[in-house]
């Protein structure tokens, strides 16, 4: 556990009974932590030839476009339905109560664009797979998955299963 553990807040059942939400918007109000969080996240994609970072809506927007910065990539949103104008790639994708979609634009990538997800979590992976296909039907290379935090019990790595790598900073 590294020393940015200690500014994520875990929030007991929010924002529902039983969930143990870890809220990382103190990491992200300390100037120097979220620097360091950004070069750490960063670090394993340096010289890696990624030339855009998805960033999925919305927690995945804050850390998504920091990173493309580092990176020197452009940065692509994966956005909620209803926010971004035709036409339109998207992904449905199964939470545990109902579905939800991700979109992008349909030039939003380049044939064979390396291409890096990023998102604050992951927990049960379903989020980051609905990117990976994004990303897929979006013509884009998948060069791996950047997340800050990873909830090992749920299962979201063996869902990425084997492949482009998934970094995560702080695991619980
Ligand atoms: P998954 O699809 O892996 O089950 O859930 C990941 C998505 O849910 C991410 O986009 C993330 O923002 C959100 N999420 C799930 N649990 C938490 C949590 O404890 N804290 C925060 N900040 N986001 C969460």
């Amino acid at each position: 556990m590294n020393d940015l553990a200690r500014l994520i807040r875990a929030v007991p059942d929010f924002p529902r009974p039983g969930v143990l939400f870890r809220d990382i918007t103190p990491l992200l109000a300390d100037a120097g932590a979220f620097a360091r969080c950004i070069d750490l996240l960063a670090e394993p994609w340096l010289g890696q030839g990624v030339r855009a970072v998805c960033g999925i809506e919305s927690r995945g927007f804050i850390f998504g476009a920091a990173l493309a910065q580092k990176l020197d990539a452009g940065f692509v949103p994966l956005r909620k339905p209803g926010k971004l104008p035709p036409p339109l790639v998207e992904v449905d994708y199964r939470l545990e109560y109902g579905t939800d979609r991700l979109q992008a634009r349909d030039d939003a990538l380049r044939p064979g664009e390396r291409t890096l997800v990023a998102d604050d979590v992951l927990a049960t992976g379903g989020t980051l797979a609905a990117a990976r296909e994004l990303v897929a039907r979006l013509g884009g290379e998948l060069a791996g998955a950047a997340v800050v935090i990873e909830l090992g019990a749920l299962g979201g790595r063996a869902r990425w299963g084997d492949g482009p790598p998934l970094h995560a900073l702080v695991r619980y």
